[in-house]
């Protein structure tokens, strides 16, 4: 039976290692389309490996962190896997949930939402899991809940039903500082606050981030925190910088590998800006960070970047041939032919990125923003990095005009390998005093960059999986069904634009 008295866990939207495919996961931020929904949940997010207790081999990055900090402190506290919660309700008393998108406002599901009229699968696991039985009783036994994590932020939308599961408190921002206290109050039966929100000041300093006891999904490390460039729709930008050093991201990637994962994905707001001068890459800390990972992973694990900017990933190989350097001597061998990452366009108009996002294009000037992101564009397209990009729609400000530019650098990136995706602003950061963009805002102009993003992201895709992606013998079911849901894409693609013209004229 069970002997933790802390028990983090969350949905299986978010306990799973999605085939060791982190992009897989993205499906689960949009509905079923095209095939039944078991299968679409099946394709995003399999049920993970877990021990006799009910412990998964592979776990959320960050509920690992915050399960660091709470073995650190003494507490008795484990990460469960959502399907043997009930093996832990004897001796739980403080429930701690995690979550990248609690009830799917965040992008890109809130856009899927807005699109399909049908409630993303993050959302709908996530409200399930906590009506079930389970999590009822739990709370029946008087355990205490907190929840946590990027998408905390969410509960101020969901009162009632924030009320009505009887969570206890909700925190968000970093939470290694302050996360101690809050347990041992739990613990102790103390009054808790409903709100917690950790501000920049009581960030934690390098010292005071642990090292992750056990494996993390498919051996996510941290590489550094923070941002620089100060988007004004970006919370990340709230927190300080800080380049967590050489030697723990090793040790993580040995937990990681100890427990069998072969790969790495290094996590970093911006990878290229590893060590860097402020906004500029230096090619040093990069070159030593890639030599220490392919060293580790060896020759046949994966590699991914979680992010980088656009304007970096041009000024390290414009300076100093720095991303096909990194690519060429470090990333591609014939067990590794390509590398993932995301990256940022938002907008294609020097006007709009002027007003919300003007860092994000130093050291180049936002008025050269198009031309910064065609040039990253080619540099990736040219070293077989395959971005997912993201455009954001309904931005504070906006004008028709802004739309338009945003087309025209589309047609700009036709030839790079890449996906796009378009999301429809969600107030966050600096912003979020704003409204929500919803569909009924939807104008001519968004409907032909919707239409124009999928067309592009289909052909891309279909080339992708073709030649580079999913190409493991084990992984030919997870090919046919994303091959099913691409044909379905494909026929959506000549119906999706009148259909929009029509909804926005009603
Ligand atoms: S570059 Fe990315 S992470 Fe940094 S502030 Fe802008 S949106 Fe946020």
């Amino acid at each position: 039976m069970g002997r933790y008295e802390v028990v983090l866990t969350v949905d299986r939207s978010m306990m799973s290692n999605h085939h060791g495919k982190e992009f897989l996961g993205f499906m689960a931020t949009g509905p079923a389309m095209g095939i039944p929904e078991k299968l679409w949940q099946w394709l995003a997010a399999p049920k993970i490996k877990v021990d006799s207790e009910g412990r998964p081999v592979q776990a959320p990055y960050g509920m690992r962190k915050v399960e660091a900090v709470l073995l650190d402190a003494g507490f008795k506290a484990a990460i469960i896997d959502p399907d043997h919660l009930h093996k832990h309700l004897d001796t739980m008393k403080v429930m701690m949930v995690g979550h990248h998108d609690y009830f799917a406002y965040g992008p890109p599901s809130s856009e899927f939402w807005s699109m399909t009229g049908k409630e993303p699968l993050n959302r709908r696991l996530f409200i399930k899991f906590m009506d079930s039985p389970v999590v009822r009783k739990a709370k029946e036994k008087g355990v205490r809940f907190i929840m946590g994590g990027p998408a905390a932020w969410q509960w101020l939308w969901e009162l009632e039903l924030w009320k009505k599961w009887g969570v206890d408190t909700v925190i968000e921002g970093e939470v290694e500082r302050v996360i101690v206290d809050l347990v041992q109050k739990a613990l102790d039966g103390e009054e808790l606050p409903d709100y917690v929100y950790v501000g920049p000041g009581d960030s934690p300093s390098i010292e005071e981030i642990p090292v992750i006891k056990a494996a993390s999904v498919n051996g996510l490390v941290e590489i550094m925190r923070g941002c620089p460039r100060g988007c004004k729709f970006c919370s990340v930008t709230l927190r300080p910088l800080r380049f967590i050093p050489l030697e723990k991201i090793r040790e993580e990637i040995r937990v990681n590998k100890k427990a069998g994962i072969k790969g790495v994905i290094l996590h970093s707001e911006d990878v290229l800006l590893y060590g860097a001068d402020g906004v500029k890459p230096r090619p040093e800390p990069l070159l030593k960070l890639h030599k220490m990972v392919t060293e580790e992973v060896g020759p046949k694990g994966d590699i991914a970047w979680a992010h980088a900017s656009l304007a970096a990933i041009k000024y390290a190989e414009e300076k100093y041939g720095l991303v096909s350097k990194l690519m060429h001597e470090y990333i591609l061998n014939e067990h590794r032919n390509l590398l993932g990452l995301e990256v940022g366009i938002e907008t294609g108009s020097p006007r709009l990125a002027k007003i919300i996002m003007p860092a994000k294009s130093l050291p180049y000037k936002p008025e050269e923003w198009p031309d910064v992101v065609e040039d990253a564009f080619r540099i990736m397209h040219e070293n077989y990095m395959i971005p997912a990009a993201t455009l954001i729609l309904g931005l504070p400000e906006e004008k028709p005009e802004d739309v338009v530019k945003t087309l025209e650098l589309l047609d700009r990136l036709k030839p790079y390998r890449s996906v796009i995706v378009p999301m429809f602003f969600v107030p966050m950061g600096a912003l979020k005093k704003n409204m929500w963009f919803m569909r009924e805002h939807l104008k001519p102009e968004h409907i032909d960059v919707l239409v124009k993003c999928l067309r592009h992201s289909i052909y891309w895709a279909e080339e992708i999986i073709n030649k580079f992606y999913l190409k493991e013998p084990y992984l030919a079911p997870v090919r046919l069904g994303i091959k099913l849901f691409l044909k379905f894409a494909k026929r959506g693609l000549k119906t999706l634009k009148p259909s929009l013209e029509a909804m926005i004229r009603k």
